[in-house]
């Protein structure tokens, strides 16, 4: 079979600035595609109405022009998506892939207590995974529960943090679809990835978790209707401070637009700085965007956490 032409996303969550790991981000994913010929999309991810701002997405969208990353089609805003999301999860539940769960929150946070007590891992218990819907009270309300294979297991083939293997027993049959039928942060993200034509997951490697619990959806729709391929993942160690912490503000972890703004710092320079953050060329003194595009590739992604220096991008 043919391989595919390469699509890749950058997904904000729309909760904030465009930080300065969010470009990086979307700077990989841009030469990425760039680099193969293929396209770029970007995806809201504004699911969580609370914390989704519409100043967020302009800033965003904003930083990322002012960056010169461009898209191929106009941004997807997965709240637009919700119908699409639930139509999914129901198809896992008919096919026998996901199950109804009538479990009361009560409930829940006895189970929870009691294994909190026992000094378990905290996950659900499965409960409703082998009874049948009609022990439940009739109009009861419910959940759509994946249900995650317990043996065996998964291994991903990540591009930058290489094989990683997790037991399937260590994944939970964590919800797909909420009682008011509104799907979850986790389900959103496999079918919009499916349905956009995503070939290539590059992130932060605070998702590696998340892949391989979005994966059994992949691989379950796979078998309901064929067509729902792997990605290829390639999970991005996180940015940290000058001093190896986790960035904070002091570190200078404001949105793009404050070091345009107040630091005068031009968008090539970001580009290259944020180039040089994480990946293998970054001795060369200065990359054109061209040359960027064709030397990029994710072999050249370290394993190990970038340090971001505020003052080495003031110097550039
Ligand atoms: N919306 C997520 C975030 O902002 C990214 C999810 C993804 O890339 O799969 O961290």
């Amino acid at each position: 079979s043919e391989t595919p032409p390469v699509v890749t996303r950058f997904a904000p969550s729309p909760t904030g600035y465009l930080h300065i790991g969010g470009a990086r981000t979307a700077l990989f994913n841009w030469l990425y595609a760039r680099h193969h010929g293929g396209r770029t999309l970007l995806r809201i991810e504004d699911t969580d109405r609370k914390r989704s701002t519409q100043d967020a997405i302009d800033k965003i969208i904003e930083g990322l022009d002012w960056l010169g990353l461009d898209f191929d089609e106009p941004p997807i805003f997965q709240s637009d998506r919700a119908e699409r999301h639930a139509e999914v999860a129901h198809k896992l539940l008919d096919a026998g892939h996901a199950y109804k769960c009538f479990a009361t929150p009560e409930e829940l946070e006895a189970m929870r207590a009691e294994q909190r007590a026992n000094k378990q891992p905290m996950r659900y218990d499965r409960r409703w995974r082998d009874r049948d819907a009609s022990e439940a009270p009739e109009g009861a309300p419910y959940v759509i529960r994946l249900k995650v294979p317990t043996e065996g297991e998964t291994t991903i083939h990540d591009q930058v943090q290489g094989k990683v293997t997790v037991k399937n027993a260590e994944i939970d049959d964590y919800v797909l679809l909420r009682a008011d039928g509104t799907p979850t942060y986790m389900l959103a993200v496999v079918v919009d990835d499916h349905d956009m034509g995503v070939t290539h997951v590059i992130r932060g490697d605070d998702h590696l978790n998340n892949a391989f619990r979005q994966l059994p959806v992949v691989r379950a729709m796979d078998q309901v209707e064929g067509h729902w391929p792997d990605p290829v993942y390639a999970h991005v160690p996180l940015i940290h401070g000058p001093d190896g912490a986790k960035m904070s503000k002091r570190h200078g972890a404001v949105g793009v637009a404050a070091y345009r703004d107040e630091e005068g710092v031009l968008p090539e320079a970001l580009f290259n700085y944020l180039l040089r953050l994480g990946w293998g060329h970054g001795d060369r003194e200065e990359i054109s965007r061209e040359e960027a595009i064709k030397l990029f590739d994710l072999d050249g992604v370290g394993k190990g956490p970038a340090r971001f220096d505020i003052k080495k991008l003031q110097n550039l």
